[in-house]
């Protein structure tokens, strides 16, 4: 038992001291044995589950606060901090629609104009209040919210 404890320490030690060479050594092995390497990984995805999902929460938490960081953390209607969103201003027209594809998508691309923070609220009633779309009302502005605010006056107007 000792022996192999020892012989254990002096394998760790001669390849911490040629990582290089384990890497490769580990690359073609993984490279020559793709079916073995496919089901460790799948043993490891299955065993650890949590550890991953919990992992990809945490990254995706940290990125939308970066994206929050650069377009604001209140509501540009109302101020709110309650359920942030990001808006495409005037509707989608580029990009994933929305959740961590679109943050993802933000960053990549330098955080690109066009987009902004609102709340839930306000995002939901953004994209219901398309004037073109549901009223056939050309040139209100590009927001849905301020189509919403232009249809209320033309409406008391009628
Ligand atoms: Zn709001």
């Amino acid at each position: 038992m000792v022996d192999r404890l020892r012989k254990n320490a002096t394998h760790r030690a001669w390849c911490h001291k040629n990582k290089e060479k384990v890497n490769s050594i580990n690359d073609t092995w993984r490279k020559n044995n793709p079916d073995k390497v496919k089901a460790k990984d799948k043993r490891y995805r299955d065993t650890n589950q949590e550890k991953i999902n919990s992992g990809m929460r945490e990254r995706r938490k940290r990125l939308f606060q970066e994206i929050l960081d650069h377009y604001g953390h209140a509501c540009q209607v109302c101020g709110s901090t309650t359920n942030p969103c990001i808006d495409h201003i005037g509707g989608h027209l580029e990009g994933p629609k929305n959740g961590p594809s679109l943050w993802a998508w933000l960053k990549n691309g330098n955080f690109p104009p066009g987009f902004r923070t609102l709340c839930r609220d306000h995002n939901t009633l953004d994209g219901l209040i398309r004037a073109d779309k549901y009223f056939g009302v050309k040139g209100l502005g590009i927001s849905g919210i301020d189509s919403l605010v232009r249809i209320i006056e033309l409406l008391k107007n009628k």
